[in-house]
């Protein structure tokens, strides 16, 4: 069974929210590139959602996930990330709008120990008044795998969160990137976007693009094509840390939260075999590591920056694009083919400067 676009937002516009971003975000063609490659680029802007200039893509994640909790009578949010954290910031802002207070478990993931002043989306974590609490690094982490740093600030978040309930004081854990079941739904509004604009603009996208990391956008993604009937627009999801077996998202943690998505409106969930369909997950841009930056990514930030004066960050935006860049290159996207690529923020992460400005200045 599928539905339409009114049908589907109809179905969406009946769950808790609260307002926080300006939507739909902008979706552009990147002329110069576009030119340069003999593809068709362009933008979806989710970097731009809203409410500042600096936000991202887990601004419209929030939308739901904190308009479930203001319906619940939660009164604090407890989440985690590293020290520069897109998602925590974003969880910040979003709280302040709807009165909810906000705890911050942020991890030295990369051992450089803690900043003598806040930079970056740090430097806005205190802005925004954020309760910020510092985690060292954890022994057994290394670049590529910070499952037990990750792993220790869940615990860290959840023991706050039994506290604080136990104290009678209302309150939620929101997983890495605001990855929560309240908010997977919210990027199949994203996608609908994406159709309607290029519609309008007279295109269908061959491919989308995106950075894909906590696993909160991808699945709401894969569930609009579903209920959509889409299959001619792939997904390509350029992953920023791995997906295989042990990590905190997998492929089959992809797959129970499109299911998730239909359970929460109702719907006769999809076969496993339908989502896997959908799910083009690629490893391949993701060395040395999450946070770390990679060389031909930075090349990438570089000339999207020397092409067409777009900022895209060293720890997602980059790598994603430079996927896509190397996609033209390999001609494993055909030449008058068109692509979307889903920008999902970070310019915070560009303006940390250090070791992430190597190769672009
Ligand atoms: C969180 C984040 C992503 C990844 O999105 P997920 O929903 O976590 O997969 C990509 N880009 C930026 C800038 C982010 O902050």
């Amino acid at each position: 069974m599928t539905y339409t676009a009114p049908q589907i937002r109809r179905m969406i516009d009946a769950l808790p929210r609260q307002r926080l971003i300006f939507s739909p975000t902008p979706l552009h063609r990147l002329n110069n590139l576009s030119a340069d490659w003999g593809r068709d680029i362009y933008l979806k802007r989710e970097d731009m959602s809203g409410p500042s200039p600096l936000s991202g893509n887990k601004m419209r994640k929030l939308e739901f996930v904190l308009g479930e909790a203001v319906h619940r009578g939660i009164k604090t949010v407890v989440t985690y990330g590293a020290y520069q954290s897109n998602s925590a910031m974003q969880v910040a802002a979003a709280a302040n709008i709807c009165g909810l207070k906000a705890i911050l478990y942020l991890g030295d993931t990369k051992g450089e120990g803690k900043p003598e002043e806040p930079i970056g989306n740090l430097l806005l974590d205190t802005l925004l008044g954020a309760q910020i609490e510092y985690v060292p690094q954890h022994p057994q982490a290394t670049a590529t795998n910070l499952t037990p740093m990750w792993d220790h600030m869940i615990a860290l978040c959840k023991q706050k969160v039994e506290a604080l309930n136990a104290a009678g004081e209302p309150a939620a854990f929101l997983p890495l990137g605001a990855a929560h079941p309240w908010g997977y739904v919210s990027d199949v509004l994203n996608y609908l976007e994406i159709t309607e604009q290029s519609a309008a603009m007279g295109f269908k996208p061959d491919y989308i693009f995106h950075a894909n990391s906590s696993g909160g956008t991808l699945p709401g993604l894969i569930a609009a094509q579903l209920l959509l009937g889409e299959k001619d627009t792939q997904i390509i999801s350029i992953n920023i840390r791995s997906w295989a077996e042990g990590n905190v998202v997998t492929r089959q943690t992809c797959i129970e939260r499109v299911r998730a998505i239909f359970e929460r409106l109702n719907l006769l969930l999809p076969t496993d075999e339908a989502i896997v369909a959908r799910m083009h997950i690629d490893e391949n841009y993701m060395a040395p590591g999450y946070a770390l930056p990679n060389p031909v990514a930075q090349e990438t930030i570089a000339l999207v920056l020397k092409r067409e004066g777009v900022f895209l960050d060293p720890t997602y935006t980059g790598k994603g694009f430079s996927g896509l860049r190397d996609y033209v290159q390999k001609g494993r996207l055909p030449e008058g083919s068109r692509a979307v690529y889903i920008h999902s923020g970070g310019l915070m992460g560009l303006l940390a400067g250090g070791q992430m400005l190597e190769g672009i200045i």
